[in-house]
């Protein structure tokens, strides 16, 4: 109770530091807050895809959007007269040439500041959707005075406003750029803020503490350290432990988002390349009865049910003379260390081999589904024969199929009478989402950037906690505390430099 009220008098000078603009800075302390210059001119940009479509949107924003369009648009009386419209009305009208003919029949709508996407005056001209007439009236609109947008400028506006925050103005970008279902939910999610309620809670956790030091090491004679030790390592762990929560989520979004990253290994001939069409649904990989048929590493993103593999069907892994073969094979090791998971396919019909056990500690610590291919002919090898030489291989007494079953799996399939999909499905969603693809509530972190900024946070706080645990001064704390706060506060774009901002919104895509 008393700790807001000793602070608040003590607001910093400086005009960018975040505290003194919650009026909660502790004391006059070196600001690393941002400034960041923003152009105030008008601008405008085609919105919409530039392709031949029924409509097409051309935005323009800024203090002239509405004395710019006027210039060039009448309505049906031959009125230019946009500026007498009430803010969020739509009105029919022409897109007049200098020369005073009609260059397009639109639909113009006016959106006054505040309450627009970019906080400024915004026009937006619907007009008909071919790419020449949309070209053809956003040079009309940067010859009546506007500037041509640059990619990301009408968001990044909207952020420089103070509309929205960064992480906001990310997930924006990423509803354009989704591929799938989830990617497509939790951007929306973000974009209504799950990740800046998040990481506002967080900061303001540790603000409390920052200002509980700081005003006791101002005023000891009324706020006492006595005991505090104690409370704050106890909030330290439990901001620690939601903060490698998020992490955790971190990998789950990426994988959510951006899909597993699959490769398909074994010997040639065994039936990967079957396998991959059978998920594709398509022909697409040669099939054929020749042994090294599949000489590169053949790229697919397929969708199997809720779930997106980025999936590799590499060259058969084994020993070989052929030049070309070979590079293909160096490649399918290369691309099996970065995978998230590997489809091991053996031919159950044959023995397994020495390039086998190749394969085996190809695959030592990667999840890994063993599929046991052609279960429609008589079988050859089975379980035990893979147990036998994994503990050959590793010399291993254990079972390791059952020792490392969180990891390793293993499936019977026919990839030519299509049997066991469904179980392969299963088992991909147990191993990555826990058998559930995504909690309603749970909160992803979808954005490497953001994964960075905890991650930074993270260290911070295992900094405060080290000192707790020297029994350092006080300060001490305060300083990690603080970089932890301006850590999760890069996420939100409160801690950031105008060259990281600038990279950000030029990833986004013209008119947005
Ligand atoms: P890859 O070299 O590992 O890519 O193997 P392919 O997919 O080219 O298959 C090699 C041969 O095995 C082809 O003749 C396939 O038709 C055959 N094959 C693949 N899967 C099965 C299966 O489940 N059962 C049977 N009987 N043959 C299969």
């Amino acid at each position: 109770m008393f700790v807001w009220q000793n602070f608040v008098n003590k607001v910093c000078k400086s005009e960018i530091c975040n505290f003194a603009k919650a009026k909660l800075c502790p004391r006059s302390h070196e600001c690393s807050g941002m400034v960041i210059s923003m152009k105030i001119d008008t601008i405008a940009a085609i919105a919409t895809a530039i392709s031949d479509a029924g409509i097409g949107i051309i935005r323009v924003s800024g203090e002239e959007a509405v004395s710019i369009v006027q210039k060039i648009y009448q309505n049906k009386e031959k009125k230019n007269v946009l500026d007498q419209y009430a803010s969020h009305t739509i009105h029919y009208g022409f897109i007049m040439e200098e020369d005073g003919t009609v260059l397009d029949e639109v639909m113009v709508s006016v959106m006054k500041a505040p309450y627009s996407y970019t906080m400024e005056d915004t026009v937006e001209i619907n007009c008909h959707g071919g790419a020449l007439m949309m070209k053809k009236i956003l040079m009309a609109v940067i010859h009546a005075g506007a500037r041509m947008a640059e990619p990301g400028e009408f968001t990044k506006r909207a952020f420089l406003n103070g509309r929205i925050d960064l992480s906001k103005a990310e997930a924006v970008m990423d509803i354009i750029h989704a591929k799938n279902e989830f990617a497509l939910k939790t951007s929306v999610k973000q974009l209504r803020g799950s990740v800046y309620d998040k990481v506002k809670e967080l900061r303001d956790q540790i603000l409390y503490e920052i200002a509980f030091i700081e005003s006791a090491l101002d005023d000891p004679e009324h706020i006492s350290l006595e005991g505090y030790e104690e409370k704050l390592s106890n909030q330290v762990f439990s901001i620690m432990e939601e903060l490698e929560k998020l992490l955790v989520s971190a990998d789950d979004g990426r994988i959510l988002k951006e899909g597993i990253r699959t490769v398909i290994v074994g010997r040639p001939n065994v039936g990967k390349s079957s396998l991959l069409n059978l998920l594709m649904g398509q022909e697409r990989a040669i099939v054929t009865d020749i042994a090294g048929t599949t000489r590169d590493a053949l790229e697919e993103t397929i969708r199997f049910g809720d779930i997106t593999l980025h999936i590799t069907d590499t060259a058969g892994i084994r020993d070989t003379e052929d030049v070309v073969e070979k590079i293909g094979v160096e490649r399918a090791k290369k691309i099996s260390e970065d995978a998230d998971l590997i489809l091991y396919v053996i031919d159950s019909s044959e023995v397994l081999d020495k390039n086998d056990e190749a394969i085996l500690k190809l695959i030592e610590g990667k999840k890994t589904i063993i599929l046991l291919n052609k279960s429609d002919l008589s079988e050859v090898t089975n379980q035990k024969a893979i147990e036998d030489l994994y503990q050959k291989v590793f010399d291993y007494d254990g079972q390791f199929l059952t020792d490392k079953a969180d990891s390793v799996s293993l499936l019977r399939i026919s990839a030519k009478e299509k049997e066991g999909l469904d179980a392969l499905r299963a088992q991909i969603e147990d191993y990555f989402f826990h058998g559930k693809i995504m909690s309603e509530n749970e909160l992803y972190i979808t954005n490497v950037r953001h994964k960075e900024a905890i991650l930074e946070a993270v260290e911070s706080m295992r900094r405060v906690r080290q000192s707790l645990e020297n029994h350092m001064p006080e300060d001490f704390y305060s300083i990690d505390l603080m970089g932890a706060y301006a850590s999760l506060g890069k996420i939100l774009g409160e801690e950031v430099g105008e060259d990281l901002v600038n990279k950000i919104f030029s990833e986004f895509c013209m008119g947005k």
